[in-house]
C-alpha cells in the first residue's frame, strides 16, 4: 500500500483525538483558531511519516533485479532519508550509503533509494535502520558482500542539548566479504569521500 492510498478516516480521526488531548495537557487551548486543524494535520503527518509500516522492502527489492556481469563494488552515496527516533518520537535525518560486490545482478538505483525510505518511515534508531537496510540487501540480492553507513543528526538530542549541535552519529553494517576483509571496508570508505 502506497501512503498516497492510506484514506482510514477512522484511524486519522482517532489519532487526532489523542493529538487534541495532548494539546489541552501541555497547556494549550486546541480550540483556538491556530490549533483547531492542527490535531487532524498531525494526524496526517505522522501516518505518513510512519507509512513505512504499510509497505514491504523485500517486494520493493524484488522488482528492480536486473542482471549484472560485473563483479567490482557497486557504490550508492548519499541517500537522504528522514526518520523518527522510536525513544523520543523525534526526527532523526541523514545520508545513507550503500555498497554491494554483485553476484551476477544488480538493483536500481531508485529502488534502493525506496527501500531506505521503507524503513526510515517507521519509528527506528539509527543502528537498526542500517542493519535492516543492510540485512534486506543481503538476503534478497545475489551478493558477495554490502555494506551500508548512516551519518544522521538528531532532534532530540541537539533539541534538548544534550549533543554539540554540529555533531553527527555515523553506523555501518555489514555482510560476506565485506566482514571478511578490511580493505574492502576501507575501499568503501575512501570512495565515499572520492
Ligand atoms: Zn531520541
Amino acid at each position: 500500500m502506497s501512503r498516497k492510498e492510506f484514506h482510514d478516516e477512522a484511524i486519522v480521526n482517532q489519532i487526532a483525538e489523542h493529538y487534541r488531548e495532548i494539546l489541552r495537557l501541555i497547556g494549550e487551548d486546541p480550540s483556538r483558531e491556530g490549533l483547531v486543524k492542527t490535531p487532524i494535520r498531525a494526524a496526517k503527518a505522522i501516518i505518513d511519516i510512519t507509512a513505512g509500516y504499510r509497505q514491504d522492502a523485500v517486494e520493493v527489492a524484488k522488482k528492480a533485479v536486473f542482471e549484472h556481469a560485473g563483479s567490482s563494488i557497486v557504490i550508492v552515496k548519499d541517500i537522504e532519508f528522514y526518520s523518527m527516533c522510536e525513544h523520543h518520537i523525534l526526527p532523526f535525518f541523514g545520508k545513507v550509503s550503500i555498497g554491494y560486490i554483485p553476484k551476477g545482478k544488480m538493483i536500481g538505483l531508485s529502488k534502493l533509494a525506496r527501500i531506505v525510505d521503507v524503513y526510515a518511515r517507521r519509528l527506528q534508531v539509527q543502528e537498526r535502520l542500517t542493519a535492516e537496510v543492510c540485512n534486506l540487501l543481503a538476503e534478497t540480492l545475489p551478493n558477495d558482500g554490502v555494506i551500508v553507513t548512516c551519518t544522521a543528526e538528531h532532534l532530540c538530542m541537539k533539541m534538548r542539548g544534550v549533543e554539540k549541535q554540529d555533531s553527527a552519529t555515523t553506523t555501518m553494517e555489514y555482510t560476506g566479504k565485506f566482514a571478511d576483509d578490511i580493505r574492502l571496508r576501507e575501499e568503501f570508505l575512501r570512495l565515499l569521500k572520492a
